[in-house]
């Protein structure tokens, strides 16, 4: 039986760690907010938004929030964008997406200063992470890295296989991956022979954003399985793109899905507020 990686454990382990450091900063005088915008009323986008202020207000730091009509049009969403980024405690600025498609997400992605883009989005923290300059890193991905590295998997010199190309999490993993010195292979829809090329690898990442897609002929006895999906099934329960009953005897170690990725990008978002206002 695989040993569950416990990314509610593990998030809940580093969010302690931030508090200590947002009450040592506030003593040292040094605070700052995040503003976190929504636009429109989508029930998940929503969820996901409530438990980032809640986070916020677990680890000591204020959340602005600004939650616009379906019906904001680009131009007003920038020109909020462009007041935040002049806002002196604002240190971290987050569009919560999908956006509605009259918005343009890249613009809006680009409009956030880079140093409060706390989500990792922009191109210019992209190019950051991709040289291996400082800068904020992609939640998801960054996460994933956390919750190897305080599981004891060691990466360096390991196969490790990327299902899915994603600019927000397939791109940043496998380059994450890469730092960490592991040899790195990206699969995507067109890969041909995803079995096989799968069961090669020692640590086996998925983010393919399709329900239990990946069973036991994938998984290599004995590898490491990151589940990113996150589904709703008919029952309404959540799931991942892991059929986790089935590689959870075949892995040596596998993240659950409620409970692995999941918790770990609001963790590592809260990590980027914290590293905006120690470094402002
Ligand atoms: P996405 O943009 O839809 O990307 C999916 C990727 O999977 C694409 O690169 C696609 O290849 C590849 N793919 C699709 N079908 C495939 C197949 N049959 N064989 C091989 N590759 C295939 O999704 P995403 O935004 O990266 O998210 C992936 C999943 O993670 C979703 O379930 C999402 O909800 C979840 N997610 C979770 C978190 C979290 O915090 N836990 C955060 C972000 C995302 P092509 O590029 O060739 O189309």
């Amino acid at each position: 039986m695989a040993k569950i990686i416990d990314g509610k454990k593990i998030s809940q382990e580093i969010k302690a760690e931030l508090k200590e450091k947002v009450a040592v900063l506030k003593a040292a005088g040094k605070t700052g907010a995040l503003a976190v915008i929504q636009v429109g009323e989508d029930p998940a986008s929503s969820v996901y938004v409530r438990n980032k202020k809640n986070a916020c207000a677990y680890i000591g730091i204020e959340s602005l929030a600004y939650e616009l009509p379906e019906s904001t049009t680009e131009a007003e969403l920038l020109k909020l964008i462009e007041e935040l980024n002049q806002k002196e405690e604002v240190k971290g600025i987050l569009v919560q997406l999908p956006l509605p498609g009259h918005i343009c997400e890249d613009k809006v992605i680009q409009a956030i200063s880079p140093k409060k883009d706390v989500d990792g989005f922009h191109p210019q923290s992209v190019g950051a992470m991709t040289i291996g300059e400082k800068g904020f890193l992609s939640c998801t991905p960054a996460g994933i890295i956390q919750l190897l590295k305080r599981s004891d998997v060691d990466m360096e010199g390991k196969h490790c296989v990327v299902i899915g190309r994603s600019n927000i999490v397939g791109k940043p993993m496998a380059l994450l991956m890469l730092r960490e010195n592991a040899t790195v292979t990206i699969a995507h829809s067109r890969t041909k022979n995803l079995p096989e090329l799968c069961k090669q690898a020692d640590i086996l990442i998925v983010a393919i954003g399709k329900p239990r897609f990946i069973g036991a002929e994938y998984v290599k006895e004995g590898a490491v399985v990151i589940d990113v999906g996150i589904h709703r099934n008919e029952n309404n329960k959540l799931c991942g793109d892991v059929k986790f009953d089935e590689v959870e005897s075949i892995a040596s170690a596998i993240t659950p899905v409620p409970g692995g990725v999941g918790p770990m990008t609001i963790a590592m978002l809260m990590s980027n507020c914290v590293q905006s206002i120690e470094e402002d």
